[in-house]
């Protein structure tokens, strides 16, 4: 079997291309590049708000509440019941709600108003994993980090079969690191989710337009040729 880090490499390469012919709606995660280049603050508080909510959903909201709120301070200062109903469109808006409160909060008083780069510092707020933390890395401070979400940690463990035994996405990020030039750390996030979003699906992956079928171990795949090919 050929080296799995060889593999991965060759299928990031096409997931890159293809990641550029996704138009928003097919691939929602393209939305959340507008966070890069925002303020640290901007990126950490969108990323927050995205877990485990739809990227688009995430979008409109964070916008909102950032329009509103668009300092530590600001947030701080917001009334919980007021960023609950802000909130209230994404999935545990309450427990978000108070996550954010608490990290504007802290980011004030105990950070001088910024935001903390560091993948430890970052861990000590609450509603903060590692993904969020390598994710606001990337896009904030354009540290190399990579972000593993679940289109990322199915697409490496059970579709493509690299990684077939890992039990934890630090796993899938540790691999992705040692495999990848640090240059890709932080937009093969985004490559994956948005092959994942459009095509490599969690229910019903595409295969009958995947221009990969060839080449993928996943049983499921149909065996006709692509017509993409
Ligand atoms: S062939 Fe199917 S399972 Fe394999 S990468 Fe493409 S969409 Fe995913």
């Amino acid at each position: 079997m050929k080296d799995p880090r060889e593999k991965l490499r060759k299928f990031v390469d096409v997931v890159a291309r293809l990641y550029d012919s996704f138009g928003e709606e097919e691939a929602p995660i393209k939305l959340m590049k507008k966070v890069k280049g925002r303020s640290p603050f901007h990126a950490l508080i969108t990323t927050m708000l995205s877990v485990r909510s739809k990227d688009e959903m995430t979008h409109r909201v964070a916008a909102e509440l950032l329009s509103k709120a668009p300092t530590p301070q600001a947030l701080c200062a917001m009334p919980l019941e007021e960023i609950e109903r802000i909130l209230r469109p994404l999935g545990f808006y309450r427990q978000k709600a108070r996550n954010v409160k608490e990290a504007a909060c802290r980011i004030a008083n105990e950070y001088g108003g910024r935001v903390p780069d560091t993948l430890d510092e970052l861990l000590k707020f609450r509603g903060v994993g590692r993904k969020v933390a390598n994710i606001v890395l990337y896009n904030a401070f354009g540290k190399p980090a990579v972000g593993v979400d679940t289109h990322v940690f199915r697409i490496i463990t059970e579709r493509w079969r690299l990684l077939p035994d890992a039990k934890r996405p630090e796993d899938v990020e540790r691999f992705l690191m040692e495999s990848l030039p640090k240059d890709m750390w932080g937009e093969v996030n985004r490559y994956l989710v948005a092959f994942g979003q459009a095509i490599c699906k969690p229910q019903n992956p595409r295969c009958d337009v995947c221009p990969l079928r060839q080449k993928c171990p996943y049983p499921g795949r149909p065996t006709h040729p692509s017509p993409l090919q």
